[in-house]
């Protein structure tokens, strides 16, 4: 069993997960979890199927916490939402928010998604780029890390989501130093904002990763740089909840940290060993 125990990033049918809310909340208790929150993506006026409509945002909050008294004498289920660049959304009253780039925005508002199908995005290089798919990280790497800066959130969503699609159509060099130097200088400067860095195991559970994001050389910097680390499952089935867990606390341990961060027992956070 994995020592986690917890995800803090968590899709249901409330967005584009496949289960809904209390079967994730069931798949939790059978782990043995000591903790769970729920991540639906946040409202957005663009790309409906894949976060929480609008005027369903008031019944999803409700459906948590209802859960949330559901279960309150096994474990703590939080409200969160995870809130792209792009969502339209006010942060509004939730326990804690996972922030996350997904999308490559035009002026006129035409988007393209990151970790969606391959194609579009190499359209959107061809087109866009130049051809460059260092070019496209570096605008990835650059819409995260302003966010990040200007939203101070607790939470680092999925840090170098460009891999997703880069495994499939090899648009740079994942292990050549430009890439690398990128990636780092981008993460740098959130060290110091405090948030935690998701190690996310979802593109393994579904099929897409052989390791969660981020890659192995950002976890090790970012633990030199005295940054914190929770891992999740960005789950959006519930027999993934937990997916890769024993992977992802072998490569933090082989990283050199001895602890992470999950949602706690009695407070929002807390940190357990490795
Ligand atoms: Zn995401
Ligand atoms: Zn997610």
């Amino acid at each position: 069993m994995s020592l986690t125990l917890s995800s803090a990033h968590v899709h249901t049918t409330w967005c584009d997960g496949k289960s809904p809310a209390a079967d994730m909340a069931r798949a939790a208790l059978e782990n043995g979890f000591v903790s769970l929150g729920f991540s639906s993506h946040a409202p957005q006026t663009f790309d409906p199927p894949c976060c929480v409509a609008p005027e369903k945002e008031e019944a999803y909050r409700a459906e948590i916490l209802s859960l949330r008294r559901e279960y309150a004498d096994k474990f703590p289920v939080y409200l969160g939402t995870e809130r792209d660049l792009y969502s339209c959304a006010a942060p509004g009253a939730y326990d804690y928010f996972i922030a996350s780039v997904h999308y490559f925005m035009t002026p006129d508002g035409r988007w393209t998604a990151i970790d969606g199908a391959p194609e579009p995005l190499k359209s959107y290089v061809d087109a866009e780029c130049g051809g460059d798919g260092l070019e496209m990280a570096r605008r990835y790497f650059a819409l995260l890390r302003d966010y990040v800066l200007d939203a101070r959130p607790p939470v680092i969503g999925h840090f170098d989501l460009v891999r997703k699609n880069n495994f499939r159509l090899r648009l740079y060099d994942e292990d050549g130093d430009a890439y690398r130097r990128m990636a780092l200088d981008a993460l740098r400067p959130l060290a110091e904002t405090g948030a935690l860095l998701e190690v996310n195991t979802g593109a393994m559970a579904r099929g897409y990763l052989t390791t969660p994001y981020p890659a192995p050389f950002l976890l090790r910097e970012w633990r030199a740089w005295g940054g914190k680390v929770t891992v999740a499952s960005d789950c959006h089935n519930a027999r993934f909840l937990d997916a890769y867990y024993d992977d992802a606390e072998a490569l933090l341990r082989a990283a050199g940290y001895r602890s992470a961060v999950r949602l706690g027992r009695r407070s929002l956070w807390e940190e357990y060993s490795l």
